[in-house]
């Protein structure tokens, strides 16, 4: 008990010295849009890891271990320029769209794309497979482009049923038509690796709009994906 009343302590020294006065030094540049604090990438990956410092420090993790003195950076880095890239809109794909020569007006699916995302209530991955299709309405988007659009979505921290929704969504935008299906088949490891610690179980959600609505064209879509 002594020992975490110490520990604590220590911590609120750090936190003031180093937490707050990284705040101060970026006060001009915090704006507040939506309630969210606007900073730049660099900024971020500074507070961050000053922040995930704090948490190792009263973890009891030793900081001067060489193992461990750049974690807080290294993980702070691989939040804002990997897994959570997909929170800055700056990195949305472009989405380039090709004439539809070949006049296949059938359904076109992407399946087995790779998914990695966070949950957002424990932070740890989502892993799993998403299934899209689509109705061209005259314009086919670049395959690879659909992959993109999965991994930008991805990289929040996400519960499934609205990164279902975030890929149908932006898919219809990128690609003008209503006619969209999404199937996520996907892991919580927060329900495997913790808690309840269920490895055999996976979570399906899914959307249909436009077209796949209709009993005939889902059914095709779900033969087709399994
Ligand atoms: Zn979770």
């Amino acid at each position: 008990m002594e020992n975490s009343k110490v520990l604590y302590k220590d911590f609120e020294e750090i936190s003031l010295k180093e937490i707050e006065g990284n705040y101060n030094g970026f006060q001009e540049n915090i704006s507040s849009k939506r309630g969210k604090i606007i900073l730049n990438d660099e900024e971020k990956i500074e507070v961050i890891a000053s922040h995930f410092k704090g948490i190792m420090q009263v973890l009891g993790l030793d900081l001067n271990d060489d193992s461990l003195k750049d974690t807080p950076e290294r993980v702070a880095k691989m939040y804002v320029n990997e897994i959570f890239s997909g929170l800055n809109p700056a990195n949305e794909p472009e989405v380039t769209l090709f004439e539809n020569k070949y006049q296949y007006n059938k359904m076109l699916i992407e399946k087995g794309i790779t998914l990695f995302s966070y949950c957002e209530h424990h932070f740890v991955p989502i892993i799993g497979k998403v299934h899209v299709g689509y109705f061209s309405k005259g314009k086919v988007i670049g395959l690879s482009k659909i992959n993109r659009l999965v991994q930008y979505y991805a990289k929040r921290p996400q519960v499934q049923e609205r990164l279902t929704n975030e890929i149908a969504e932006g898919l219809k935008k990128a690609i003008g038509t209503e006619d969209v299906a999404v199937v996520i088949d996907a892991n919580h490891l927060c329900v495997s690796s913790r808690g309840i610690k269920d490895t055999n179980s996976s979570t399906i959600t899914a959307h249909y709009s436009g077209k796949f609505i209709n009993e005939g064209t889902k059914n095709e879509f779900l033969a087709l994906i399994r």
